[in-house]
């Protein structure tokens, strides 16, 4: 199956305040605002015509566009295509019709009391979870590992392990600002290394690379098994990411943990490669006709992957 992918920050709207989070959530900064949903169709079919089938959709919390059932029900009226849902559990829900095997939804669970982070595995979310679960759709629960929930997390595998969920762990990214505060010793505060974390599964990856583009973009990173089919991720930023050859003249480079994975579209009608912050290389989609958007994204996929 075609792998070309790409995200849609649908909104910066967010119902929670995490403080990892920046105020726009995964779009540029300083913008705000979401986008118009006729002329993301129109963005969106040009991605479908130049052979983009897996769409990851995003905000801010993206239950929170009036929207949101439209998009799907347009998405997955191609067989091909494959949807995956970035959200904290507001409201998802009443999106249940919209949802089907092409589906995935990941939810983001930082603990279940952790008191850093307001999303914790309550009662209440996991009975959504499992609602889901009961109508076939497949979950991830997506985790930033700090030093405020570190000692949470044994207990988080083990759960997935026996409520059949995969699990992706990421530590967490330097910012410019969190919450649209500049706060200098937010990372030297809460960054927990990875690496020391104990993982009573068996390792089956230890170097496994994104392919939504090209072979072996973005970080490497370790594979568990956690029986059953499901298995549990480590996105660990301190390996080497994947930079495109034009990122080496790049003076923002050393703050680009991420490197290179996958395109993004951003409010603000922007497309990037997702968390690049070099207006150089940033499309302005306004006002380009259909065609115009197929050879800006051609050009796009040449420059990075
Ligand atoms: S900011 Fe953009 S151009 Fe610069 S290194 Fe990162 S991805 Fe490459």
């Amino acid at each position: 199956m075609n792998s070309k992918y790409v995200a849609i920050a649908v909104t910066t709207v967010c119902n929670l305040k995490c403080p990892y989070c920046q105020s726009t959530g995964e779009s540029i900064p300083n913008v705000q605002g979401m986008w118009n949903y006729n002329w993301l169709k129109e963005v969106i079919t040009a991605f479908l015509k130049v052979g983009y089938r897996n769409f990851r959709i995003t905000g801010g919390e993206p239950t929170t566009v009036p929207y949101l059932g439209d998009l799907l029900d347009f998405l997955l009226q191609n067989p091909d295509v494959r949807v995956r849902i970035n959200t904290n559990g507001y409201n998802i829900e009443n999106y249940i019709d919209h949802l089907n095997s092409q589906t995935e939804v990941i939810f983001s669970v930082d603990g279940f009391k952790n008191g850093f982070s307001p999303k914790r595995l309550t009662e209440e979310l996991l009975k959504k979870i499992q609602y889901l679960q009961s109508k076939n759709i497949s979950i991830r629960l997506n985790c930033v590992v700090t030093k405020q929930n570190a000692d949470e997390i044994p207990e988080l595998i083990q759960f997935c392990s026996e409520q059949g969920m995969n699990l992706k762990l990421l530590d967490l990214s330097p910012r410019v600002e969190y919450q649209g505060k500049v706060q200098d010793n937010f990372l030297d505060n809460n960054y927990f290394e990875l690496n020391k974390l104990c993982i009573p599964f068996p390792k089956v990856s230890s170097d496994f690379r994104t392919n939504m583009i090209k072979k072996g973009t973005g970080i490497p990173m370790s594979g568990y098994n956690l029986g059953n089919g499901h298995w549990l991720q480590i996105k660990d930023s301190s390996k080497e990411p994947y930079y495109a050859s034009v990122c080496n003249d790049c003076q923002y480079k050393d703050n680009c943990i991420e490197g290179v994975f996958s395109l993004s579209l951003s409010v603000g009608e922007i497309l990037r490669v997702a968390n690049c912050v070099n207006q150089d290389y940033w499309i302005q989609l306004s006002g380009l006709k259909q065609r115009q958007i197929e050879e800006e994204l051609k050009k796009m996929e040449k420059l990075f992957f």
